[in-house]
Parts: structure tokens; C-alpha cells; sequence
């Protein structure tokens, strides 16, 4: 089971207080997702992965963090993102939880302070909540979005998407903090993950275009592309975990 703490924070950004919740502890069974979403009960605690100022509408993973200030040089620099417009509609996607608004307003945050690794991420954790909530629609575009980040950083200096070409920042980044953990080879790892959101994006054939020749390393991960370009192959945008592989 998951346990969680209710805390009094100070937000850094408007110095009013708040009542935040922290996980204490968590523990999972079962499979992950083809996307390496965890099984229950670590992918119920996705409630309490970022904390967001009620006064100012600041979103952190600590909203006392001056990390994150930092990382945009100057706190009226964050001041001028969580009041722009952009930021409080979401670009106008109209999200059906607050939490996948908060995660998205997090990748905006993130993409100012030059942080596209965990913006991508912050991305996936939104289309993760809108699946929770049946929000297809914006599901889909948190996915298109972050399939177009990880294209644009990967491509910026290389040209079209190559995982062997991403850069090593990148696959350093996503192998501390996802990896790490679980011995999986962080390359094919990113890989797959960016696969599972093109076939749940419905974009199949760039899936059959761009995966069809592939293979990994790692023997589960081979069987999990096969699956995956048998699915797309019959246009199947579902959920699947390791188990069905
Ligand atoms: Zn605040």
C-alpha cells in the first residue's frame, strides 16, 4: 500500500502557505505498461508527484525548491511564466483533472528553463492522468507533443530521429531516472517508450515505418516491438503491460 504525509509548505515564488501531500512510502506489483507506466499501487501516487501553490498557481515537484527559480535565472522570470496566459489555460487544452493540468503547466516551466528531458517526461505524466480520467482526446495530444519534443532535441544537431544519434545528456538523464532501478538498457528503453506513444497517437504507419527494421539487445524488448508492430499493424491503439507480450 501507499502511505502519504499532509505538509504546510511555503511557496517560493508568493510566500503563501499551503497544505501539500507528500508520499511516504509505496510498493507496486504486477507489470508496467508497454510506456513503463508502473502497476498499482506506485501508479496511484501520481496525485501527489507534483505540489501546486493554490494562491499563485506555481507548480514543482517542491514548491519550496529554489532549484527550480534558479533554473530560470530570476524568480520574476517565473513570476512572468505562471501569470502568462499561456501557462494558466494550458495553451487552451481544456484538461479534465487538475492534475493533468498541473503537469502540463509543470512542461511549460520546464521548457523555459531548458529542461527538455524532464518536460518530456512531465508530458507523458499528463497523457498518463488524461488515460485515468477517459480523456482521449488530450491524451493524444500530450503524446503528439512529446513525441515532437524528443524529435526536436534528437534532431536539432542530427537530422531525423535516430536513437543511436540521441544525444548522450539525454540518455544519461532518462537512464538515472527511470532506468537505473530496474537494469534496462536506457537506449532501447527511450526507444520503446516513444514507440508505444506513436501506436497509442494512432500514428501506425510511421510505427511500421520507422520500427520495422529494429531490433534490440535485450530479448523482452524484442518482444515487446513484435507486439507492437503486430498491433499497429491491426490499427489497435489499446493499453498493454510486459504480461501481454
Ligand atoms: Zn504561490
Amino acid at each position: 500500500m501507499s502511505t502519504f504525509n499532509d505538509v504546510t509548505k511555503t511557496c517560493i515564488l508568493c510566500f503563501k502557505e499551503s497544505e501539500q501531500v507528500e508520499i511516504n512510502s509505496t510498493s507496486s506489483f504486477g507489470y508496467d505498461d508497454l510506456d513503463f507506466r508502473p502497476p498499482m499501487m506506485a501508479r496511484s501516487t501520481i496525485f501527489a508527484w507534483l505540489e501546486a501553490c493554490p494562491h499563485c498557481g506555481y507548480v514543482a515537484k517542491d514548491i519550496f525548491d529554489p532549484s527550480c527559480i534558479q533554473a530560470v535565472k530570476h524568480v520574476d522570470v517565473m513570476r512572468k511564466i505562471v501569470s502568462s496566459e499561456s501557462y494558466k489555460k494550458c495553451d487552451n487544452i481544456n484538461f479534465c483533472s487538475d492534475y493533468a493540468s498541473n503537469f502540463y503547466r509543470h512542461h511549460l516551466i520546464l521548457l523555459k528553463s531548458d529542461n527538455t528531458e524532464e518536460a518530456f517526461l512531465a508530458l507523458r505524466n499528463a497523457a498518463w492522468v488524461c488515460d485515468d480520467m477517459g480523456d482521449e482526446e488530450n491524451a493524444i495530444i500530450c503524446r503528439k507533443k512529446a513525441i515532437e519534443l524528443i524529435d526536436r532535441i534528437t534532431s536539432e544537431s542530427f537530422g531525423k530521429f535516430d536513437i543511436n544519434r540521441c544525444p548522450s545528456r539525454i540518455i544519461k538523464f532518462l537512464y538515472n531516472k527511470c532506468i537505473k532501478r530496474k537494469g534496462l538498457p536506457y537506449a532501447e528503453y527511450l526507444d520503446l517508450v516513444r514507440l508505444d506513444m506513436l501506436r497509442r497517437t494512432g500514428d501506425f504507419e510511421r510505427v511500421t515505418d520507422e520500427y520495422s527494421k529494429k531490433s534490440y539487445v535485450s530479448g523482452m524488448f524484442n518482444k515487446a516491438l513484435k507486439f507492437q508492430l503486430e498491433k499497429a499493424r491491426l490499427k489497435d491503439d489499446s493499453v498493454y503491460t510486459f504480461e501481454d507480450v
